[in-house]
């Protein structure tokens, strides 16, 4: 009957109750006999029953509440060793508040003390020029375009300074619909490893830009790591040579043992610097500058060496280059002016030493500057290089050719038995230079040289000295009348040295008027005439006395002084012709030598035309002569020359002929109107036969060409009946007069009286 009752007041218990109330302990419990008794105490026990179930959970509750604050404090106590550790600061950020919650174990040196919080708003601790960003990945993050929250920025400490902060963080409260409400996690200090990362990337950019090859090699001499430049300079890939030794770079040049010696030197000293010849990939050397040093660790202990290497082959070659441009002569690759000495000075220390002779021989090409002046620098320049193969060619390779400029060679002979040597090697040089020098597939070119010696111990002690004197010996040779040489001896100083004061005295020659004009006439053989004077310098200088023209010609040919003589020559001699028919001479005409000089420089036909036009002088009374050599130099451009001679009504004589390398043939092809056979052919006329054949034979073909014919130097009656025969139209020499002052020369002319028969034609004695 109690039971439905109980059942539904609380049925488990009760139920329980009732049993164990029945079963165990029915005799200590008097049993309520009625109803309303019955009622209460079931009450009661129900209400102790819920009694001690409260009691229960309250002290369970107070139980677990205890163990929660426990927990809690364990885990504050893991999280400040976790941030002390880490040197982590926890943060939290309030979404919607805008408030920024940080944490911190405010002992930095141990893991006890409490954790420090504040609490600022974002805009006041996060630096302003970090704040956008800030914004934007919390932004993002809360989107949902990121998982986490990361951050580097600034963030003011406690002191107010800026420190770099990694931040790192999540979601750690949602509202009802999911919105994030708070995002918490850590930040770490990173302002030193910034700053040290900022370093790294630095040097490691700096180290691919450097133009420098570096690599880092570790103790066993294998690379580690290498820069661009370096692969750049190899040739390798970076994997081709990581790991690898750097033995792989050895090169042929030297052998193993210099190379271990070099990283023997490295292990030991910690540096080396040094240039050593490496090998690329492809096998090509290369010369290498290597700059090592050692990186060691904190502790001192040695970790890595660092090696800066510069393919210096170029900058060597350039070096090479310019040691060569200073020693040898580009033009013809001879040793030069310096290298010469140099050598010189080195033969005669030897020569002391072992007690024997050295011979210099200087050597200038016989008019190379007329052929220089016609034919062009570039035919010069051909020259000048034939020149050089032809003389090292002649002497051979051991001894030493120089130039020294221009066309002036040096050929320095050592161990020398006796001075004769020398002479053969000279007579040598100047017949192989008889052959023609090759200027290219068509031109040929026959060119002598002169040469003067000098000997070592014999006339002097020291390069400088060798080379003056073996110069005045070249001037001798020259003098001597070319394609010769020339020993040196002491009397030749006081020639030169009288030559240089005399070309000193030359500059003053005009102002001076220390020059005059002679006049040799010509006789004209068929009629008996005197047809014309040739017009011959002199020069009487206060100083040195009478100097003949072939001394001071060549000097003022040298110092170009030859213009303004010749402009003064040929006015002189146009003035004195005037002067002369005046007196009635008017079928005389005047004959004036030309320099090659004056031919190839300047506005030589203009010249010629205005002076004939100042002093009113009709050109056909003028004649020029021009030597050989000048109108062989260049036929071209000298034939264009001429014809403007020619043009203006002006004769053109060759001077000298039979003496240079002109043939009748060639000639033929020049706008001249005379032909001067050199006296050296008419000298020897009558006793020498091919003196005379020669002289005939030029006297027809001149003939053939429609040319004149002069003899010069006609010195003997036999002489002038030699050339009668031969139909020579015309002589001069000693034998009809000597070159006469203009006065004298006027009177000869005037007073010249043709005979019928040559043989009774007599000169007239010279002043
Ligand atoms: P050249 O033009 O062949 O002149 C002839 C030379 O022979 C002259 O020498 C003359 O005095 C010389 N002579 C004349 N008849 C005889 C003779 O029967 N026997 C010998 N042995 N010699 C004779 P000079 O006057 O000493 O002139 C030498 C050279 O100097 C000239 O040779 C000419 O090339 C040059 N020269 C002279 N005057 C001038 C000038 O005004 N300008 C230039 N550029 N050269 C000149
Ligand atoms: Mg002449
Ligand atoms: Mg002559």
């Amino acid at each position: 009957m109690s039971r439905p009752r109980a059942r539904s007041l609380l049925p488990g218990a009760a139920g329980a109750y009732t049993r164990d109330h029945m079963n165990g302990s029915a005799g200590d419990l008097r049993v309520p006999t009625n109803p309303g008794d019955l009622q209460l105490l079931v009450a009661a026990a129900a209400a102790s029953v819920l009694l001690i179930a409260l009691l229960f959970i309250i002290l369970r509750r107070r139980q677990s509440e205890r163990s929660y604050v426990d927990r809690l404090r364990d885990r504050e106590e893991r999280l400040k060793l976790a941030l002390w550790a880490t040197g982590e600061r926890y943060w939290a950020y309030d979404v919607v508040a805008g408030k920024l919650h940080r944490l911190a174990a405010e002992s930095r040196e141990t893991p006890t003390g409490d954790l420090a919080e504040d609490v600022a708003d974002v805009g006041d601790v996060v630096h302003p020029d970090d704040l956008p960003m800030v914004r934007q990945r919390v932004e993002d993050y809360l989107s949902g375009h990121t998982d986490t929250f990361l951050a580097e920025l600034r963030v003011a400490d406690a002191r107010g300074e800026w420190v770099w902060m990694r931040a790192r963080g999540r979601a750690v409260a949602r509202d009802a619909q999911g919105h994030i409400q708070r995002i918490a996690g850590t930040a770490l200090n990173i302002t030193g490893t910034r700053a040290a990362e900022r370093e790294l990337r630095i040097s490691s950019e700096v180290l691919r830009s450097m133009n420098e090859a570096v690599a880092v090699i570790d103790r066993n001499f294998d690379f580690v790591s290498v820069n661009p430049a370096f692969l750049r300079m190899t040739g390798y890939d970076e994997e081709d040579v990581i790991g690898r030794n750097s033995s792989l770079l050895d090169s042929l040049q030297h052998d193993t043992a210099f190379y271990q010696h070099i990283r023997e030197q490295i292990r030991r000293k910690g540096r080396w610097n040094g240039e050593i010849w490496q090998r690329r990939k492809d096998g090509e050397e290369f010369l290498c500058q290597i700059e090592s040093s050692t990186v060691y660790d904190k502790n001192g202990q040695l970790i890595l060496y660092v090696a800066v290497l510069n393919d210096i082959t170029q900058q060597k070659r350039a070096e090479q280059e310019l040691r060569y441009l200073a020693n040898f002569d580009t033009l013809t690759n001879l040793p030069n002016r310096s290298l010469l000495s140099e050598r010189l000075s080195r033969a005669i220390v030897r020569a002391h030493r072992e007690d024997n002779r050295i011979a210099v021989l200087f050597l200038d090409l016989d008019r190379f500057k007329d052929v220089n002046d016609s034919l062009g620098h570039a035919a010069g320049d051909r020259i000048l290089r034939a020149a050089a193969a032809r003389l090292q060619q002649t002497v051979g390779m051991h001894h030493t050719v120089a130039r020294l400029g221009g066309d002036e060679f040096t050929v320095v002979l050592e161990n020398l038995e006796a001075p004769e040597e020398a002479d053969r090697v000279a007579r040598e040089i100047i017949m192989a230079f008889e052959a023609p020098l090759l200027l290219d597939d068509r031109r040929e070119i026959a060119i002598s040289p002169s040469i003067g010696i000098s000997l070592y111990p014999d006339h002097a002690h020291v390069p400088t000295e060798l080379l003056k004197q073996a110069d005045t010996a070249m001037y001798q040779a020259k003098a001597a009348g070319r394609r010769t040489f020339m020993r040196y001896d002491d009397a030749m100083d006081v020639v030169v040295r009288q030559r240089a004061t005399i070309s000193g005295a030359l500059r003053k020659v005009l102002d001076r008027g220390e020059l005059r004009l002679v006049f040799q006439p010509q006789l004209a053989l068929a009629e008996g005439r005197i047809t014309g004077v040739e017009a011959l310098l002199r020069w009487h200088s206060d100083e040195h006395g009478e100097i003949p023209p072939a001394d001071f010609i060549p000097m003022a040919e040298e110092s170009g002084l030859i213009l303004e003589i010749g402009e003064w020559v040929l006015r002189e001699a146009c003035l004195t012709l005037q002067r002369w028919r005046q007196h009635g001479l008017t079928d005389l005409t005047v004959s004036v030598n030309v320099s090659v000089l004056q031919l190839l420089r300047g506005d030589f036909p203009e010249v010629v035309s205005r002076v004939l036009a100042d002093i009113a002088l009709p050109p056909s009374a003028l004649e020029l002569e021009l030597t050989e050599s000048v109108l062989m130099a260049n036929a071209e451009h000298t034939a264009a020359k001429l014809q403007a001679f020619r043009e203006l009504g002006v004769s053109l004589a060759i001077d000298d002929f039979g003496t240079g390398y002109s043939s009748l043939a060639y000639l033929k092809r020049l706008p001249i109107t005379t032909i001067k056979i050199d006296k050296a052919f008419i000298g020897d006329l009558t006793h020498d036969p091919e003196d005379a054949a020669i002289t005939s034979t030029v006297i027809t073909m001149a003939h053939s060409l429609g040319l004149n014919v002069v003899a010069e130097g006609v010195e003997t009656e036999a002489q002038v009946r030699f050339l009668r025969g031969q139909q020579c139209d015309e002589v001069q020499g000693f034998w009809l007069s000597q070159p006469l002052d203009a006065h004298a020369c006027l009177a000869f002319i005037r007073n010249w009286r043709p005979a019928r028969e040559p043989a009774t034609i007599q000169p007239v004695a010279a002043p």
